[in-house]
């Protein structure tokens, strides 16, 4: 596989100044727990994100600033009024949007047009025929779950759609493909195209279904497979809890892959996020390190294969703070084509929450209950053969 030699980082300081309030769907404590996470979306997400790259990336990586989007940038998917809405908010010093989680304060506004403004930034890389760069949008708020006039799980503005939008508008894209890998199941961007045909919306998701009738209505389900034109343009893969890196192989091989192809794209977008990971709050797919670097390739392959090697990625959701940065940088990785070997490094690595969980290994604790059968069957009624003699 060719490499690419260049890592383009949209990311601006605002994205880290937009705060979530504590309570609403994290308080304090449970009838169960007396202490609880605090809400998943912090800032220090972005912090870990671009600490790792700065840190191991950093002979690939050019830091790009953006430009916010602009009220007719964000028209393009979002209603008028809703955008209106977004910046009274903040005049106003924030607080909840919604009653179910989604939040922001006096930089929210700011934060989201630079997150919708990187995504723009991004695609308009990839698709302008860099033939040598990954564009990745450090993207907060993220954006996947937000809908023409309804924020949503701590979106706003949705990043992937409307940077989809500008390559179908301003571009020379004729047919968009978004590749959601989120836990989440991708509504807002499902909501937006649901009656299109050149945006292609594939969600492999938990089928966690409608969280809120009001702000979340939508269901994640495969009935849910588009309107009018758009019929079999919005794919939905709930898969099981638990689906893990093999299973995420299964799905791109028999679904995501075919569809693609067939639907040729000028572009493949990722909504990335890395909450399908063994060890996120929010989700318990058991996707590890390698599997997100399985995913950046595969989709490295998938644009290269099918979208004349159009990719941009773009940051959706992740919550634990170190497995989000390490799971990042395994998807960015895998879309540079390159493996870090981290084995002879330090002991920060251990930082690396997947360091001892990279697979299952049936075959080593098979070896390991044999052993330990073999050393006590002459004293208990073990089923194992007696390879030594004595405890020595
Ligand atoms: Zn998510």
């Amino acid at each position: 596989m060719d490499e690419k030699t260049e890592l383009s980082v949209y990311c601006d300081d605002v994205c880290l100044e937009h705060t979530i309030p504590e309570g609403v769907s994290y308080r304090g404590s449970t009838d169960i727990i007396p202490v609880n996470s605090p809400h998943p979306d912090q800032p220090d997400r972005i912090r870990n994100i671009r600490g790792i790259i700065q840190n191991t990336l950093s002979e690939y990586a050019v830091w790009e600033d953006i430009t916010p989007a602009t009220t007719e940038q964000l028209g393009t998917v979002h209603d008028p009024d809703y955008i209106e809405s977004v910046a009274r908010f903040s005049e106003q010093g924030g607080g909840w949007f919604t009653t179910d989680g989604t939040g922001g304060n006096e930089k929210t506004y700011l934060a989201a047009k630079h997150a919708a403004g990187g995504a723009i930034q991004a695609v308009r890389q990839a698709i302008q025929g860099d033939e040598t760069a990954v564009p990745y949008a450090l993207a907060r708020p993220s954006g996947h779950h937000a809908q023409p006039s309804q924020a949503d799980g701590s979106c706003f503005f949705n990043n992937a759609a409307v940077a989809a939008e500008i390559a179908l508008n301003e571009e020379s894209a004729e047919r968009v493909a978004i590749l959601d890998w989120d836990v989440h199941h991708g509504n807002g961007t499902q909501e937006i195209f649901y009656d299109r045909d050149d945006v292609l919306c594939i969600s492999i998701h938990n089928g966690h279904g409608s969280w809120n009738s009001v702000s979340h209505p939508q269901t994640g389900r495969p009935a849910e497979c588009g309107t009018g034109s758009g019929e079999g343009y919005n794919v939905n893969i709930p898969v099981p809890f638990g689906t893990g890196n093999q299973g995420y192989g299964y799905v791109f091989h028999y679904l995501v892959e075919p569809i693609i192809s067939e639907f040729d794209p000028d572009i493949l977008i990722v909504s990335s996020g890395t909450d399908a990971g063994c060890m996120d709050p929010q989700g318990r797919n058991l996707v590890t390190i390698s599997g997100f670097n399985q995913l950046g390739r595969i989709a490295r392959r998938l644009a290269r294969e099918y979208a004349g090697d159009n990719l941009a990625i773009i940051q959706e959701g992740g919550y634990n703070l170190n497995q989000l940065a390490f799971g990042t940088l395994a998807v960015l990785e895998g879309a540079l084509g390159i493996t870090l070997d981290f084995s002879d490094e330090p002991e920060d690595w251990h930082d690396d929450p997947f360091m001892f969980y990279d697979h299952e290994n049936l075959d080593g604790v098979v070896e390991a209950v044999h052993d330990v059968g073999s050393q006590y069957a002459r004293y208990w009624p073990l089923v194992f053969s007696s390879r030594e003699t004595s405890c020595g």
